[in-house]
């Protein structure tokens, strides 16, 4: 079992972060909110797969302007990210942002942050203090050369020991690199100097496949020594997809229970039905669900039929078809045209 690191809770709307509250999954829309429907439909379908907190990118007035009708129709925390103009900060928790991120590197000096943590206190709204690699103040990055993790984490003590000093604990803290190893290292480092809760990620981790990699190394090393309150995997691409590679990771290191955890064979020469095809159609049919469920699609009868009784729900193929498990007990055989009609079905009945 994992022993998570005691951190300080905060609340981003209504959702918990840190202070042993379950670990948090989040998300950031790629779209620009002033194309108001656009955002929404990302949005819901973000909450349809589980993101419980998402960031917009508010690059200008009209983005702030779009938050609250953007707030009205989302079920979910809302963040708003800006970069370089406190005055957007301010804005945008004016107009209703359950949450912050700015980024110290950039955002200006210690007059324009105060102003900031003046309205964040005023609304009791949470900052993200999110320090990013590739954009550390000049001083620090002169001072170490390059970004290193001890870079990152200097980026960060700087703007808390400023937070604290105008008595403001309202945050959370992230330090992301491109470089798995660096990313490890500097969220090792903070976590044994602070108790803030901790928002861990691997910025531009690149398209799904490359950034599930990176993001597993990194995010499920820490995790699994117990430090992280909150996540995000950055992908190019759909970010429903960070969602669910999110909770992939958590699945594994057993820190949620959400969603299916699917277990399917790599097909082989003895496998007679066309499973790829299969968990493709099971995988894309059960991906909204959120009941903690184990559905196993294994391609023949060497694994097939111990894995599906170990399942929930389970097939194991045969000669054009599948024998169907439910709880360690043969139901029925199927055709192989009906396995992932009759296996969805099957899932969705058991949940109901
Ligand atoms: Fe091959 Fe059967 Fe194992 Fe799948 S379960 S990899 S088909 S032996």
């Amino acid at each position: 079992m994992i022993h998570r690191r005691k951190t300080r809770q905060i609340s981003v709307g209504n959702v918990k972060i840190g202070g042993g509250a379950p670990i948090v999954v989040q998300s950031m829309t790629t779209t620009h909110p002033r194309d108001i429907e656009a955002t929404i439909n990302q949005i819901k379908r973000l909450e349809e797969v589980g993101c419980q907190i998402v960031r917009i990118a508010i690059p200008d007035e009209s983005a702030i302007s779009a938050i609250p009708s953007i707030k009205r129709e989302i079920s979910i925390p809302l963040i708003a990210d800006v970069h370089f103009d406190y005055r957007l900060a301010i804005d945008a928790i004016r107009a209703g942002a359950d949450g912050l991120r700015i980024n110290p590197g950039n955002i200006g000096g210690e007059k324009r942050i105060k102003k900031i943590v003046d309205m964040a206190k005023e609304y009791n709204t949470a900052i993200r203090i999110g320090v990013n690699s590739g954009s550390l103040e000049r001083e620090i990055l002169k001072k170490y050369g390059s970004p290193r993790p001890e870079a990152m984490v200097e980026s960060a003590l700087k703007t808390i020991k400023f937070l604290e000093k105008l008595n403001f604990y309202n945050f959370k803290i992230s330090l992301k690199s491109s470089s798995v190893l660096d990313t490890i290292s500097a969220y090792r480092l903070l976590s044994k100097m602070v108790d803030y809760p901790l928002h861990l990620g691997v910025t531009e981790a690149g398209p799904p496949l490359r950034s599930a990699v990176k993001s597993a190394i990194a995010l499920g090393t820490l995790l699994q020594e117990g430090i992280g309150d909150t996540i995000r995997v950055s992908v190019t691409g759909d970010p429903a997809i960070e969602v669910r590679i999110a909770y992939e990771i958590l699945r594994s290191l057993n820190l949620c229970k959400f969603g299916i955890d699917l277990i399917s064979c790599p097909t082989c020469g003895r496998c007679e039905i066309n499973l790829i095809k299969l968990v493709e159609e099971v995988e894309d049919g059960l991906k909204t669900i959120k009941a903690p469920l184990k559905v196993a699609v294994m391609g023949c009868v060497v694994n097939g039929p111990g894995e599906a009784r170990e399942a929930d729900i389970g097939i194991a193929g045969g000669k054009g078809v599948g024998i169907l498990f439910k709880k360690g007990k043969v139901i029925k055989k199927i055709k192989e045209g009906q396995l992932a009609k009759v296996l969805i079905e099957e899932v969705k009945k058991e949940i109901m």
